[in-house]
Order: C-alpha cells, then sequence, then structure tokens
C-alpha cells in the first residue's frame, strides 16, 4: 500500500521505518525540514534500539522519503496515518492545533482528489477528536465522510525504549471507525502482527489510549506507595510486589508494578492530565484518578530528601531522560529532579549516553535549548569522568551502560532510584541507598 505519515517524531519515525519493512510504500510529512532531510539521508529522526538500521535499510531500499509538500505525499497515497503531537495545554486540555492543521492541509487536497482516501489517527485523541477531524476536512474538500473519505481512530500502544519490538508486538491493535471499508484498510496494514485486531466505534477507540495510560501510572504510583511503606518497615518491596502479582484473582501483569522512582515521558503525565480534565468538563468526581499524580510529585520529592544528606558533595546524575533506551526528555522526572537539587545549591553533572552534547540534532537540540538551556552546561559526554568527578552517582534510569560499569564500581556512594538488578553486588561494595527498598 502506499502510505503517507504526518509527524515524524518517536511515533512516526517507528511507523514509517516498520510499515516500510514490511513491505509498503511510506511518504513521511513533518513541518520540520530537518527531520525531512534526516529521513531522506536515511537517518532516524530519534533515538531508538534497531530504528537506524531500518530506516537506513529501508531508505536504500527505496520504500521510504519525505517530504514537507502534505499535497505531494496526499496524492501518491490511499492511506494517511496522522502521528503529530498532542501536548497538554497550560490547563490540561490538549493542545489539537497540529492534529486540525493537517485536517485542513488533507481536505484542501481532497478537494482536488477524486479516490477514497483513509486517514487513520494514531496520535492520542479525546473522544470526538476524528469527528471533528472529519468536519474539517468535510469543509475544505466539500466531500462527504465516510463515503469521499473516512478517518478511524487507530491507537498506539508502543513504548519508548522498545518502540520496534513493541511495534512487531503490540498488546492489541485497536481501529475505532464507522465506514467498514476504511476499518477494514487500516486493518490489513497490520495483518502481519500477532496481535488480536479490534474493531470498534471510533469514540470507544479514541478513549482506551487514555483508560490505558491512566491505569499504567495508577500501577507505578500504587507501586511506588507499597514501596515507601516496606522501606519504612525493613521489608524489600520488589519481593512483595513479586508475591502480589502471583495473585491468581488478581489476574494483572507485573509490568509497571516495580517500586522505583516517579513516572514521567512525553505520555502517561500527559494522558493522565487529559482524562483527568475530560472528566471534570463533564461534572465527573474522580478522586481517586486525581490522586495518582500527588502519589508522584510525592515520589520526586522522596528522592530529593533522600540526596538532601549529601548536600556539600558532588552530585552525578546517571540518565536525564524518563527511561532506558530513548532520548525524550519531554516530563522527565530526573530533569525535575535535576532542578529542584540545582535550585538548592548542589553541585550536579549529568551523563546520559542517548543525550550527548556532541550529538545534539533535531529536536532534542531545540528541546534543550528552548525548554532547559541551563542543564545542557551540566551535561557531560564521558561517563567515567563523571564518576571519577562526583562523590555521590544517582541511578535514574536503567541504561544498560551505567548498569554494567556499578556493578564493577567500589568506593562510592551511590544513590539507587531505579533498583539495579545487581543492587545487591554494587551494596557489598559501595554506600547503597535505594529508594524504596
Ligand atoms: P513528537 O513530538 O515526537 O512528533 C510529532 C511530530 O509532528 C514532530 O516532528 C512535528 O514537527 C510534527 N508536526 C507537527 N505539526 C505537523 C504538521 N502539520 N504536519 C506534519 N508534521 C507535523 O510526538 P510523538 O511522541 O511521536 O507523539 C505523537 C502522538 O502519538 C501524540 O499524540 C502522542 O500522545 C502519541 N503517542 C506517543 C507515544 C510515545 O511513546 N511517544 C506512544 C503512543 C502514542
Amino acid at each position: 500500500m502506499n502510505i503517507s505519515i504526518f509527524g515524524l517524531g518517536y511515533v512516526g519515525c517507528v511507523s514509517l521505518g516498520c510499515l516500510s519493512k514490511n513491505g509498503h510504500t511510506v511518504i513521511g510529512v513533518d513541518v520540520s525540514q530537518d527531520k525531512v532531510d534526516q529521513i531522506n539521508k536515511g537517518q532516524a529522526t530519534i533515538v531508538e534500539k534497531d530504528i537506524d538500521e531500518i530506516i537506513a535499510d529501508q531508505h536504500k531500499a527505496g520504500r521510504i522519503s519525505a517530504t514537507t509538500d502534505f499535497k505531494a505525499a496526499i496524492f501518491q497515497t490511499e492511506v494517511s496515518i496522522v502521528a503529530v503531537g498532542t501536548p497538554s495545554s497550560a490547563k490540561g486540555h490538549l493542545n489539537l492545533d497540529y492534529i486540525f492543521n493537517v485536517a485542513r492541509n488533507i481536505g484542501e487536497v481532497l478537494k482536488e482528489k477524486e479516490a477514497f482516501h483513509v486517514v487513520a489517527l494514531r496520535s492520542t485523541v479525546l473522544p470526538g477528536t476524528c469527528e471533528k477531524f472529519a468536519h474539517i476536512i468535510e469543509d475544505a474538500s466539500g466531500k462527504k465522510s465516510n463515503v469521499d473519505f473516512a478517518v478511524v481512530d487507530n491507537p498506539e500502544f508502543l513504548r519508548e525504549g522498545t518502540a520496534v519490538e513493541d511495534y512487531y508486538n503490540p498488546p492489541l491493535t485497536l481501529i475505532g471507525g464507522e465506514s467498514e471499508k476504511a476499518t477494514s484498510l487500516i486493518s490489513s496494514l497490520y495483518e502481519q502482527l500477532p496481535a488480536e485486531v479490534i474493531v470498534t466505534d471510533t469514540k470507544t477507540a479514541e478513549i482506551m489510549k487514555y483508560v490505558n495510560n491512566t491505569f499504567h501510572a495508577l500501577k507505578i504510583s500504587f507501586a511506588n506507595e507499597v514501596g515507601n511503606i516496606s522501606s519504612a518497615l525493613g521489608i524489600d518491596s520488589h519481593k512483595v510486589m513479586e508475591i502480589f502479582c502471583k495473585d491468581k484473582q488478581l489476574n494483572i501483569s507485573p509490568y509497571y508494578f516495580k517500586p522505583g522512582f516517579a513516572y514521567g515521558g512525553s505520555c502517561l503525565p500527559k494522558d493522565l492530565k487529559g482524562l483527568q480534565t475530560l472528566a471534570h468538563d463533564l461534572y465527573v468526581k474522580v478522586p481517586l484518578i486525581e490522586s495518582i499524580d500527588q502519589t508522584n510529585v510525592i515520589q520526586i520529592q522522596r528522592a530529593v530528601s533522600l540526596l538532601s544528606k549529601f548536600f556539600g558533595k558532588r552530585i552525578a546524575i546517571l540518565g536525564l531522560s524518563f527511561k532506558a533506551g530513548t532520548d525524550d526528555l519531554r516530563n522527565s522526572p530526573s530533569v525535575e529532579l535535576v532542578e529542584t537539587l540545582i535550585g538548592k545549591g548542589f553541585d550536579i553533572s549529568i551523563y546520559d549516553s542517548n543525550i550527548q552534547i556532541a550529538k545534539l540534532t533535531g529536536k532534542n537540540k531545540d528541546y534543550i535549548e528552548s525548554r532547559i538551556p541551563h542543564l545542557s552546561k551540566l551535561l557531560v559526554d564521558n561517563l567515567d569522568y563523571v564518576i571519577d568527578k562526583s562523590d555521590v552517582l544517582v541511578v535514574c534510569n536503567k541504561e544498560k551502560e551505567f548498569i554494567q560499569k556499578l556493578s564493577s564500581i567500589k568506593g562510592k556512594t551511590i544513590v539507587d532510584l531505579v533498583r539495579l538488578p545487581a543492587h545487591n553486588e554494587v551494596k557489598a561494595e559501595n554506600t547503597y541507598h535505594g529508594i524504596n527498598w
């Protein structure tokens, strides 16, 4: 199939490479000339396991390209996938400007295009958004939704750090739409994947990603609270959660039930806030959902108070992004931790192999320069140097590089926010503090 993908960020870049690897011809569209140039040079726009190789191979095979010219891309394709950002506004509502700009672009082209066109929203959007998207296209094109074109919701379930693996093994494939022709066409895109395909009405599909992400955040906050209580009693919270997950009556997966640091990233905080704001707008009371974020704030404060006793020492932050395997700094709790520590006068250096100053390109460079320029001065590109010059090492994510390095280190003070796999060995050779175990 010929497919255009709007947005070449974390979701768009992975979809571009993986759909192409499955035999489709894919054109990426982005407003960022930098990202378009990267794809046309055979380079990925993000840091993610395996994606560099996939993009390079598919570019060489001639199945992927990118452009800022949305008209050309829509004319050459029968399906458009939308993967532009849906960030939170200051009040927690979704900023749908990027999404609706794409709707206007598509409407403008469909005015002149005869063939049936399917649009799949892969971006996370609240119920009712696909309907509004379709109205914008109708207004701009004079065409009729579910007759001349169709808009379906097709939420993305990948996680940064394991995005390619998740693309090929999703927990489920969900398609919401009212046109059978469109939902079958989109289903066929994923027929090689092992996941169950669920076709539903549009609004049910739209709410699902919010429900899922809110539950992931709830699991993390629950595990962290259990961890904090267990730690006060000298109980190993990881053992507690391991036994908890074996209870057959609960029938839950152990994913996210790992006591440790606060959650973060571009999805969980934003989608939790999105569902909460929707509930407020509907006058529905949600005290349970509202409390999830309070626990998360407490977890960051807990890390700050754990570190407060080291005032005057040189602190190394190992891992600035919210998890291993990604360069995404949006809503990273480590960024918040560092900012609080700077405010308290700590002497800090930061190491993250995915965010090296010398390699900063595209989005990350823009993000750092515009949102956290004060932190760029603290970033150091050499792990050994950071370790040598610091008195206290704070492990903020599970990047393999630190895990390996710390398992061979001796005589340091280590504050472990993520529970290093070799924590017992690390404890034997160093002064070791875990956040909640
Ligand atoms: P991102 O910010 O990394 O990428 C968005 C891209 O869209 C940017 O490159 C931007 O330049 C581009 N863009 C903006 N306006 C455009 C336009 N009019 N035409 C073409 N391109 C345009 O975003 P992301 O992290 O990939 O997330 C995209 C969506 O997918 C969001 O709704 C997010 O909630 C959802 N999602 C993200 C993840 C994740 O792990 N990042 C997982 C599942 C779902």
